[in-house]
């Protein structure tokens, strides 16, 4: 039976849920945003993690710039350290989702379906809700990419990165850890650091370290240097010069096709922070070599590489990254999915992130085929949450343009009252 009603439903409490939540809050519309706060943060990323991204880019957008980690900063009364550890951003997402969305609801949506001219969202303790527009932002856990090397191997031989929060299980095993992005080379620093013995295998001829942490680095970045306001736009993804393509997702959107991956390739290559340089003393690192084969044998892994050699390992940790293809979200029902124009598994999105069905709406990750590789940051919380905004309130919000069957037109007037 349907329980509730509401214009727009947010679904994820990430930082684009979060962000567009506090938009579209500010502008008067009526919402219900689900899921946990911060969530994947909180379980899939590994203790101990810092950010890459500049404190300038990390920044979940409101529209008046009040809950900034400057404020946040501010109202707790502390400095806090850069570059910005894992656990003071999710304390910082959490602070910033009690002030701006105090009406989250903690629970999980577990199917969303066309219902004639609305959307119906399930709950996961059954109850229904019926929403004129659905806002996914719901990241990239969906996504994990798992080499096929590996399909033979059980998961608790060979694991994605995501699956892990705390590596002190590992300490004294040997691990592989595949893959050469700034996830892979963390999560070696932070296994290493937990007494475990790594080894971490990269396809690429090297690994490609970014200066993120060195003097002239910290030179280009120093507020009072006139040249970083040239070279460097806030959100900084991507090398100088193609960071202010990729900071104007407007301009991205216009440009060739054919160019867009060019673009999204070189600005996000697999790259580690230079600061983790140092801490990687003592960790093996393999480049230039493929893993061919893996498999089981009783509690250990075989892998064997490309150049004939063979490793006998006691886990091996896929940090390699995550392949968007919303067909995998599994609370989305398969006749919406069908109906949806895609390109790569990724929805073809208009100026309002809206798709090819009115109503359905993607935010994060899903739209950085149309918006580009700042969509995979948070710092594209702020371009993303004003687009939406400003497509939801052109496109009428007022209950009176909500345009939906007989029989569940009464369903909102009847509910229309408590929203
Ligand atoms: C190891 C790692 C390090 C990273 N470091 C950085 C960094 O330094 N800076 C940066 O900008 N980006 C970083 N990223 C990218 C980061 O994931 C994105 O910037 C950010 O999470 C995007 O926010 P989001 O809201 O789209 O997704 P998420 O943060 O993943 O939020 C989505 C939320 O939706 C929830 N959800 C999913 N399904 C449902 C459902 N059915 N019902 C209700 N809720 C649901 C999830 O629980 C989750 O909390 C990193 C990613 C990884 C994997």
């Amino acid at each position: 039976m349907t329980g509730l009603t509401c214009q727009v439903a947010i679904v994820g409490a990430g930082p684009y849920g979060l962000a567009a939540a506090a938009h579209l809050r500010s502008a008067n519309v009526d919402l219900r945003v689900f899921g946990k706060a911060m969530e994947f943060w909180e379980r899939q990323m590994p203790m101990g993690m810092l950010l890459r991204s500049y404190w300038e880019g990390s920044h979940i957008s409101d529209p008046h710039g009040d809950l900034t980690l400057d404020e946040y900063q501010r109202a707790r009364g502390v400095q806090l350290p850069r570059p910005v550890r894992l656990d003071d951003f999710i304390n910082y997402g959490q602070w910033f989702q009690r002030k701006a969305v105090p009406e989250l609801d903690g629970r999980c949506v577990t199917r969303i379906e066309r219902s004639s001219k609305c959307f119906r969202l399930m709950l996961e303790d059954g109850e229904s809700v019926l929403a004129q527009r659905v806002v996914i932002a719901t990241g990239i856990a969906s996504f994990a990419r798992r080499p096929y090397q590996f399909s033979a191997v059980p998961l608790e031989l060979a694991s994605h990165s995501s699956e892990h929060r705390d590596f002190s299980r590992f300490r004294s095993q040997r691990v592989v850890v595949v893959g050469g992005g700034q996830s892979a080379l963390e999560s070696a620093t932070l296994l290493h650091e937990s007494g475990a013995d790594v080894e971490v295998i990269v396809r690429a001829s090297r690994v490609r370290w970014l200066r993120y942490g060195t003097p002239l680095h910290a030179w280009l970045h120093n507020p009072v240097n006139p040249l970083r306001r040239i070279l460097y736009p806030a959100s900084d993804v991507g090398p100088p010069g193609l960071n202010w393509i990729v900071d104007t997702p407007d301009l991205f959107r216009r440009l060739p096709f054919a160019v867009h991956s060019r673009i999204a390739r070189r600005a996000i290559r697999p790259a580690g922070a230079g600061w983790l340089r140092p801490r990687m003393n003592g960790v093996r690192i393999t480049t230039g070599r493929v893993i061919v084969s893996a498999k089981a044998t009783g509690r250990q892994v075989q892998l064997r590489l490309d150049d004939g050699t063979e490793r006998s390992i006691d886990h091996a940790l896929l940090a390699t990254g995550y392949q968007v293809d919303i067909s995998r979200y599994a609370f989305l029902a398969e006749e919406l999915v069908r109906s949806l124009r895609l390109v790569d598994g990724y929805p073809e999105l208009t100026a309002g992130f809206e798709t090819s069905l009115a109503g359905l709406h993607f935010l994060g990750a899903p739209a950085a085929k149309s918006f580009g590789p700042l969509m995979r940051f948070v710092a594209g919380t702020r371009y993303a949450a004003h687009a939406l905004t400003r497509c939801i309130l052109r496109e009428g919000t007022s209950p009176a343009t909500i345009k939906v069957p007989s029989y569940e037109c009464d369903v909102f007037a009847e509910n229309r009252t408590d929203m």
